[in-house]
């Protein structure tokens, strides 16, 4: 059985100890182990900052551009491997691994593209120049830098490809050294990714390093002028956040955590606006076995259409096939790992104790591998007729195939029940009403950092829910973390520091011409 080494300091080193076991979720067979003891953080950090943050700052935004275009060539040519691990490793059926696998090639190929359209060497400049004095004689000019420190990049299990790239790829378009973390129980795949990419020679020495498990120090090495970013789920960031360095160094720190997003029916009798959602919300509940952040949790629908949706979910979830993803035959694999398995059963548990059953993937589904040690979880379908009182729906996150259906009175009613969810990632909407369409954008984006609005025209042409695409902005007010990805160059913005500099008119006019670092 293999050990996934670290890579730090230019160099492929194992951790000491007996490290953390990576296993088939579906076989219960080990594939790998990760060990990160011992290894010196500190000075993982200071090589990056120095060799890779030097090297990288040499280069303008287009050539960093040139060198995303080559890793994401690296990761093409090796795309079948990948799926082959994500098998193995996530229990991912072939169409779930490509939102993973292609979805991080696709953000990379993307930035990549943006990039090689930034004309600027080693700066951007905010707007225009503001005058300060009279006649203009002095003036403010906003620019903002790369990131000087180095990046810490810490993933979540449910996207060891994706998860990498969307925040590698504006990191080192910045500029910016990353320092990568990914999830001990899925690492197999990230690590098999960057041993591709440091093969292929294409980063200066130093831009990529990578961690794999927890050494002591992770957060205690950074200094004030690092930033991290954390995906993962509402405790994780909680107690990360509360890190002293965090806190009192005033580390930047980006979190995208957990979220209990909504689908939202529109009040209109639209049977064709019935059948989109109902589509969505069972992509959603099986894509990755429902192990995604963006998933739908929360379904809204008029009180009048409760009953027919219920209806609807329950017959097309009735076809969904579980199991291991090795099978032909398998719609939906397994969860990633047997812990999962764990968590989710105690969450549908809890939600069953405050709703009804809908659909009851325990009793319809057909699972086809070993239920006594696969990590594989039937569709489940909750209800509640009460959701202003039952506050466990709006509250908890099964990281499953779950979801709840509630009804509501009137589309304020709806709007207020989103909002419940305390900030979420993403709501979407189902109306051929362009009128209510534009008003629910604007009243649920105050507390959804995306909005996604479905009617018959976009059906074919709409990329999903639950599918983050790198044009638009990822992250959600409050309990979804706070943070923001994405975006397109707005995602540049985390990894550059802003400052207003105060001169005069023609030496303001000469910044973006500085060659030096
Ligand atoms: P998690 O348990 O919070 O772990 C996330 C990452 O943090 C892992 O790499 C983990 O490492 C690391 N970590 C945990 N404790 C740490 C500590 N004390 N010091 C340093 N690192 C630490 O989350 P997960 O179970 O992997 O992921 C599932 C959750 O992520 C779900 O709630 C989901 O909603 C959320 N998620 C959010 C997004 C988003 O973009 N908003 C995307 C995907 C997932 P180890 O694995 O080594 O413990």
């Amino acid at each position: 059985m293999k050990t996934l080494a670290n890579y730090t300091q230019g160099q492929w080193q194992e951790g000491h100890g007996t490290g953390t076991l990576l296993l088939d979720p579906v076989l219960g067979t080990e594939l790998a182990s990760v060990n990160a003891q011992g290894l010196d953080v500190a000075a993982a950090y200071d090589w990056a900052r120095t060799h890779g943050g030097q090297a990288l700052r040499q280069l303008s935004y287009a050539e960093r551009a040139a060198l995303l275009a080559k890793i994401a060539q690296v990761l093409q040519a090796n795309r079948n491997k990948s799926f082959d691990i994500s098998q193995q490793n996530s229990g991912t059926a072939q169409n779930d691994g490509a939102v993973d696998v292609d979805g991080g090639i696709y953000t990379l190929s993307y930035y990549a593209k943006l990039g090689s359209k930034l004309t600027e060497r080693n700066l951007r400049t905010d707007g225009q120049s503001d005058s300060l004095a009279r006649d203009n004689v002095f003036a403010s000019q906003h620019i903002y830098v790369p990131v000087q420190g180095v990046a810490l990049l810490i993933n979540a299990f449910n996207f060891p490809s994706w998860g990498l790239w969307e925040k590698a790829a504006p990191a080192l378009l910045s500029g910016v050294p990353i320092v990568v973390k990914p999830a001990s129980a899925t690492a197999w795949l990230t690590h098999e990714m960057i041993k591709d990419v440091v093969q292929a020679n294409i980063l200066p020495v130093g831009a990529i390093s990578l961690i794999c498990g927890r050494p002591d120090g992770l957060l205690d090495a950074l200094n004030s002028l690092d930033i991290v970013s954390f995906t993962g789920s509402a405790d994780t960031a909680a107690d990360l956040r509360r890190h002293p360095n965090i806190l009192r160094e005033g580390v930047r720190f980006n979190a995208e955590t957990d979220s209990v997003n909504c689908a939202i029916l529109g009040s209109d009798d639209d049977t064709t606006a019935t059948d989109l959602l109902v589509r969505e919300v069972v992509r959603e509940l099986t894509v990755k076995s429902g192990q995604k952040c963006t998933a739908i949790r929360r379904i809204l629908v008029p009180a009048s259409r409760y009953d027919a949706v219920a209806q609807a979910l329950a017959a097309k979830l009735k076809t969904i096939t579980v199991g291991d993803p090795r099978n032909p035959e398998v719609r939906m694999g397994s969860l990633v790992s047997r812990q999962q398995y764990e968590d989710i059963i105690q969450g549908m548990e809890k939600l069953s104790a405050h709703c009804d059953i809908l659909f009851d993937g325990r009793q319809e589904t057909k699972i086809l591998a070993d239920t006594a040690t696969a990590a594989c979880v039937a569709p489940m379908l909750f209800g509640t007729r009460e959701p202003d009182t039952n506050s466990v729906v709006h509250h908890i996150e099964v990281f499953g195939p779950v979801a709840t259906l509630m009804p509501y009175r009137d589309i304020e009613h709806a709007f207020a029940l989103a909002r419940r969810g305390m900030g979420s990632l993403v709501a979407s909407v189902y109306s051929e009403d362009p009128q209510f369409m534009a008003h629910a954008a604007m009243r649920l984006a105050e507390s959804h950092g995306r909005v996604h609005l479905i009617n018959s025209a976009v059906a074919k042409a709409q990329t999903g829910h639950g599918n983050v695409m790198p044009q638009s902005n990822h992250g959600g007010p409050g309990r979804a973390g706070g943070g923001e990805e994405l975006g397109g160059l707005r995602a540049l913005k985390f990894y550059h520091r802003l400052s207003a500099i105060q001169g005069s008119p023609d030496i303001l006019a000469r910044l973006s011409e500085n060659p030096g670092q």
